[in-house]
């Protein structure tokens, strides 16, 4: 047991913010393991519920040591949920946790800009709380793969627990691996020699290296009598509260993309018995989570290997013995659970127990060794490997409960949309999106023929949205006063919220008699690749600006002539007018992908301010910026589309 240095044993809580589930993997893969490692495992718990684990103060946290894996969303925030952490982080008290022992471990994506940058947040505030680091903070790279940086960081952890708190049971290998250090040097052979070596050496896995076994959190009964049978058994997400969920049906549609265009996009929209959103009412610019159906015919191979017919009714028991759903098994499978998301290692460890040919078993088993962090990355992460892929191609013989699957597999995910509408002009209980197809994407494929449907013989298809709890207090949403000027940036779907909001002011100017003189003006920088392919809502746009809603529509085609125009070069050629809209108040609103758009148009705006207002300085025009945003006149809504929208 690992022993503090006054004496006494020390219990290791392990925390987590996730955003999309990995932290919260790992964190869950980290805990079961303390007790193996001779550690006494404390709590397993979301950094939300911090004070349950006593890390509100040191007199609280005595006895306890921190082991933190937190994600960063794509803006470089802490995920939503962990903000009560934030919040006592940004507390000035330099003993508030002196001398608490901790440890994180960040995820994050070197794609986008503040890689890792909750995890710093959080590091860094913690020391400056006085808390104690006793081992280096990790930074996996989900661009590169989580395992490169996470498999050798763990790999340290258990020494450096030991170091600090004593006689730990630790069997792995002396051998400290830096983390972030290639890995290969090190530890890893080719992927053909690893298979003849476990071939060779019969199963002869070192349990240490291997993730562990995770204890079930669900359990499932048949159920008999099928009256209990629910229509739908959405019910049993955690992700999000059913209760937001409503069934719309598609009441239009039409392609805004050309038959050659480089994407297909199309306007679609839902109508709905009553109206929709938080509390009944939405503005624009708030977004909607689309749920959609995984796909009939992979659920139907999925259930050939699991040992339930997928018409039996079958009842989900949580760990406390409360019912989270009763439902077919095909049902379950087929609305609650992300059957394309890439299985993790554990997973891969548990279906490993389920395999009849021993062969199949080792493979699974190398496939989750940390002796083979390349293997798991070629043959998984790289090929995008679904369940249904390590199934079908590595493991035929593989039958597990469908217990396992609804345990390991993630919750069906929201897409979500920006809504193009406005609710004045549309009524509240209708929704207008915009949505790109990608290629593969089971979402946006399955809507697209949703769309088809419609469109060739008026089929309204059922659709599940649900509103964005969080964008109750957004601020990216149209100003309230008319005579408020501001700059809107949206190119390809990024245009969406953009049609809402101007759709939103046609109707208030209509409405309200206001001295055109006291009327804000408007801006919108769209982006498309050529006039006659991709230009999102053309007509409702230059309608708007023929109406004189929106004063300058400025379009940047980046295909159509000799080099690349994006919106950016449009916000520096036309940098004086936005200046001048700015320093009268104006704000900018910026929406679409946060990769590398987001970046060039901060830094054109930087650019213009520090030209127009700032007599050519750039860090005043940076700080300008800065404030804006403080005041909510510079709104970002940032979208990471291979994340959310496939
Ligand atoms: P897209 O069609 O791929 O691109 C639109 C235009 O942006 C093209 O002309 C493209 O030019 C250009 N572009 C590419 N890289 C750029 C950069 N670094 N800076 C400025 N412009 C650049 O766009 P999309 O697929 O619609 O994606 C738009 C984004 O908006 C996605 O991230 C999406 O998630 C997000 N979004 C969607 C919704 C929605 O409701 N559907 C709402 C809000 C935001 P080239 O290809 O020629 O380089």
């Amino acid at each position: 047991m690992g022993v503090a240095e006054d004496g006494s044993a020390t219990t290791v809580h392990v925390l987590f913010g996730t955003v999309t589930g990995n932290a919260e993997e790992i964190a869950c893969r980290v805990h079961a393991e303390l007790p193996t490692r001779g550690f006494r495992a404390g709590l397993l718990r979301s950094l939300r519920d911090y004070k349950d684990v006593g890390l509100s103060s040191a007199a609280e946290a005595k006895g306890n040591a921190y082991i933190i894996v937190c994600s960063t969303t794509g803006d470089g925030d802490a995920p939503d949920p962990i903000r009560p952490f934030m919040r006592l982080l940004r507390k000035k008290e330099p003993t508030l946790l002196a001398g608490v022992p901790y440890t994180v471990l960040g995820l994050g994506d070197t794609n986008y800009e503040n890689f890792c940058q909750a995890a710093k947040k959080v590091d860094v505030s913690l020391a400056k709380l006085g808390a104690e680091r006793f081992y280096k903070r990790g930074q996996a790279d989900d661009g590169t793969g989580l395992e490169e940086v996470v498999e050798p960081w763990l790999d340290g952890l258990w020494p450096a627990l030991k170091d600090r708190f004593g006689d730990a049971v630790d069997i792995l290998a002396d051998k400290e691996i830096a983390c972030g250090e290639d890995v290969e040097s090190t530890t890893t052979v080719s992927v053909d020699d690893i298979v003849k070596a476990v071939t060779a050496q019969e199963l002869g896995f070192d349990e240490t290296s291997l993730p562990s076994l995770l204890p079930a959190k669900i359990s499932v009964a048949a159920v008999i009598e099928t009256e209990t049978h629910f229509d739908s058994p959405l019910s049993v997400s955690a992700s999000y509260d059913p209760e937001t969920v409503r069934k719309g049906s598609v009441s239009a549609a039409r392609k805004l993309t050309a038959d050659d265009a480089l994407k297909t996009v199309w306007h679609m929209e839902v109508a709905f018995d009553n109206a929709i959103g938080v509390d009944g009412s939405y503005s624009p610019g708030d977004a909607f989570g689309i749920l959609v159906d995984n796909d009939v015919d992979e659920i139907s191979r999925l259930l050939a290997f699991v040992s339930v017919d997928g018409e039996d009714v079958v009842r989900i028991v949580a760990e406390n013995g409360s019912i989270v759903a009763t439902a077919s098994a095909r049902q379950l499978l087929t609305q609650r659970v992300d059957i394309r998301a890439i299985p993790k290692k554990t997973f891969l460890r548990a279906l490993s127990e389920h395999c009849s040919d021993v062969e199949e078993r080792r493979y699974l088993l190398t496939l989750c060794s940390r002796t083979s962090p390349r293997l798991y990355s070629e043959r998984i992460l790289k090929k995008n490997m679904s369940l249904l892929g390590v199934l079908e191609e590595l493991a035929p013989s593989c039958r597990p409960p469908l217990a396992l699957l609804l345990d390991q597999l993630p919750p069906l995910p929201p897409r979500w949309y920006s809504a193009t509408s406005s609710p004045e002009v549309d009524g509240t209980s209708s929704l207008h999106f915009a949505f790109s197809v990608v290629e593969g994407g089971l979402a946006t494929t399955a809507l697209a023929s949703r769309c088809e449907a419609f469109t060739s013989n008026c089929s309204p298809a059922a659709v599940l949205v649900m509103p964005r709890q969080s964008d109750a207090n957004s601020y990216f949403r149209p100003p309230s006063s008319l005579s408020q000027s501001y700059v809107m940036v949206g190119p390809g779907t990024g245009v969406a919220p953009f049609r809402g909001f101007l759709r939103e002011r046609a109707a208030q100017l209509e409405r309200v008699s206001v001295d055109i003189e006291k009327v804000g003006s408007t801006m919108l920088f769209f982006g498309c690749r050529e006039a006659e392919k991709d230009y999102l809502y053309r007509e409702d746009l230059e309608h708007l600006s023929e109406m004189g809603v929106l004063g300058t529509l400025d379009v940047a085609f980046s295909r159509s002539g000799p080099s690349k125009i994006y919106v950016q070069d449009r916000i520096q050629a036309l940098g004086a007018a936005v200046a001048e809209m700015v320093q009268d108040g104006g704000s900018i609103f910026v929406c679409g992908d946060g990769g590398g758009m987001a970046v060039g148009v901060d830094k054109a705006l930087t650019a213009v301010l520090s030209e127009h207002c700032c007599d050519g300085n750039e860090k005043d025009a940076k700080v300008m910026l800065k404030k804006m945003a403080a005041e909510h006149r510079y709104v970002r809504d940032i979208w990471y589309f291979g994340e959310a929208n496939a």
